[in-house]
């Protein structure tokens, strides 16, 4: 990012900056929220549930994150994250692989919501999935969900024989999409398959 933020992306106070050596020396990128707003985002202590790993729980700070981030388009906010991202990826030997968005859910929201949370902590990735419904799991019943055949398909087999992936989505709700993720890759040839999420709903 080429702007310096000197305020809160979340509440607008002025950020006091410390900037310098710290983020110099041991390569940190820079907060981009006040230790207030920090604070409000609760997270989670036992993190993972089924093989997925979450980091904050669903509260009222996240929902008006959320609903900021995604649905008024402030893609600027795909910063308020960037370091804790940063300290649970940067390490990580498997294949980044953000869950992908419809096509059309695409040009709605214009920007790829996990793809820009990744890319604020500097955190590489690839796609190897295609999202082929655009339908919402969440508006469905959880029979009609058990019963959708499949959400997504693989790009190219090959890349992803043999891997290891850790599958990366912004929340975990009824945990549909990564399960049906999980079983695109794993049939595709896919070794292991772990997630992580940066929300548990
Ligand atoms: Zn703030």
């Amino acid at each position: 990012m080429q702007q310096k933020i000197t305020h809160c992306l979340i509440c607008e106070r002025s950020l006091q900056f410390t900037f310098g050596w710290k983020e110099l020396f041991k390569r940190e990128l820079p907060k981009m929220i006040c230790e207030s707003c920090e604070k409000k985002f609760q997270r989670i202590e036992t993190q993972e549930e089924e093989g997925t790993v979450s980091l904050f729980h669903y509260n009222e700070t996240m929902k008006d994150f959320l609903h900021r981030y995604k649905f008024l388009h402030d893609i600027l906010l795909a910063h308020v994250f960037n370091q804790v991202l940063q300290q649970h990826l940067k390490h990580e030997k498997s294949i980044i692989v953000p869950i992908p968005m419809h096509v059309d859910s695409l040009k709605k929201r214009t920007f790829a919501h996990v793809d820009e949370l990744l890319k604020a902590a500097h955190i590489p990735f690839e796609h190897h999935l295609i999202k082929i419904t655009g339908e919402q799991q969440s508006l469905k019943s959880r029979q009609e969900r058990l019963q959708t055949p499949q959400l997504f398909e693989i790009i190219e087999h090959s890349k992803i024989r043999n891997k290891n992936i850790l599958l990366i989505d912004d929340i975990y709700t009824t945990g549909t999409t990564i399960q049906h993720a999980k079983r695109a890759l794993k049939e595709a040839g896919a070794m292991e398959v772990r997630a992580f999420t940066l929300i548990h709903g």
